[in-house]
């Protein structure tokens, strides 16, 4: 079966044609990251305006690329939840539009079941159940994925996403996002003694005390007339950050005796977080998956993977589908 996925929710504009769920015959992604650079983050208007733009070409690539027309693809799917809801709108629209004028099942997909998705594309055994630290953009969830569809939220960030933490700190920094990990590479990770929150529910996390320490350190350098070292900070952050999430996973692996490890999401491919995991599910005897670099960012191959087992599942949906910006993983 051939599923065509659409992703539109924040700055990628992606389309791609994935077979059986597992196996990646196109992919194409479109962005305007460069564009939003300039304004220090995300602006909804222009990322809604460029996917507007970029959306016809970027499913006329994905269908080109695969050799085929939408008169081959067995169902369209598209995420219409959660995200910048300009941005999810214009995805949601195009493919209703080209589901009805061809006759296809249209098939709705939460952006982070799609992240998590990412992974049987890289990982052909893996099946649930598993447990899954799911940190992107706006979220990080850790999740228990019982079945394709049948999620259980064990933790979740109870205020700033580490992406959003990343993104706050940089520009703090004066770094251009995403590049925190870029000058931690350099950097000395126990230059800075940044605080461990404290949070409430053993798997939850926060990281806007943090976020707040780094802040509060480098004004209190500018106040001296010093700077902070940009690389030490970065580095001490981001170790800290990885330090939490991975503590936090590993804990609840070892609660709940997970066989599988999974990562999905933007902080997956982060290398010392992928490395802390993997070091500590080897003393728990869990396997790690991490997914591809290529499919850790918003892609549209995400969305048809999982885009093929809720069509399995019976979550079709009709021409009222709406996009939302908010929607939790287990909402169906
Ligand atoms: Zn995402």
């Amino acid at each position: 079966m051939y599923v065509l996925g659409i992703e539109s929710t924040c700055d990628e504009t992606a389309a791609a044609i994935v077979e059986d769920g597992r196996k990646v015959i196109s992919n194409v992604i479109s962005t305007s990251v460069k564009e939003q650079a300039l304004y220090g983050g995300v602006v909804p208007e222009i990322a809604s305006r460029r996917h507007a733009e970029y959306i016809s070409a970027t499913v006329d690539k994905a269908l080109a690329d695969a050799n085929m027309t939408i008169a081959d693809v067995d169902a369209v799917a598209v995420t219409f939840a959660p995200g910048l809801i300009g941005a999810v709108l214009v995805g949601v629209n195009f493919a209703k539009g080209l589901a009805y004028a061809a006759n296809k099942p249209l098939v709705p997909v939460h952006h982070l079941r799609g992240h998590i998705a990412a992974n049987y594309l890289t990982h052909q055994d893996l099946k649930p159940p598993f447990l899954c630290l799911v940190a992107s953009g706006g979220h990080s969830h850790i999740v228990l994925v019982e079945d394709w569809c049948r999620y259980k939220i064990l933790g979740r960030t109870v205020d700033d996403a580490a992406g959003e933490a990343y993104d706050k700190v940089a520009r703090t920094l004066g770094l251009p996002c995403p590049s925190v990990a870029a000058a931690a590479r350099d950097g000395n990770p126990k230059a800075y003694k940044l605080p461990v929150p404290h949070v409430e529910g053993k798997y939850n996390v926060s990281f806007s005390g943090l976020k707040t320490a780094v802040i509060n350190e480098v004004h209190n350098a500018e106040q001296k007339g010093q700077g902070v070292n940009v690389a030490d900070m970065a580095a001490s952050f981001q170790e800290r950050i990885d330090q939490i999430l991975a503590k936090k996973l590993l804990a609840a692996a070892a609660d709940t005796n997970a066989q599988q490890v999974v990562l999905a999401g933007g902080v997956a491919a982060n290398g010392r977080l992928r490395q802390l995991v993997n070091d500590g599910a080897q003393k728990l005897g869990a396997r790690v998956f991490l997914p591809e670099l290529k499919y850790c960012g918003d892609n549209g191959a995400m969305i048809a993977a999982q885009g093929y087992y809720e069509f399995q599942d019976g979550n079709l949906a009709d021409w009222s589908l709406n996009g939302l910006p908010t929607l939790p993983i287990d909402y169906r």
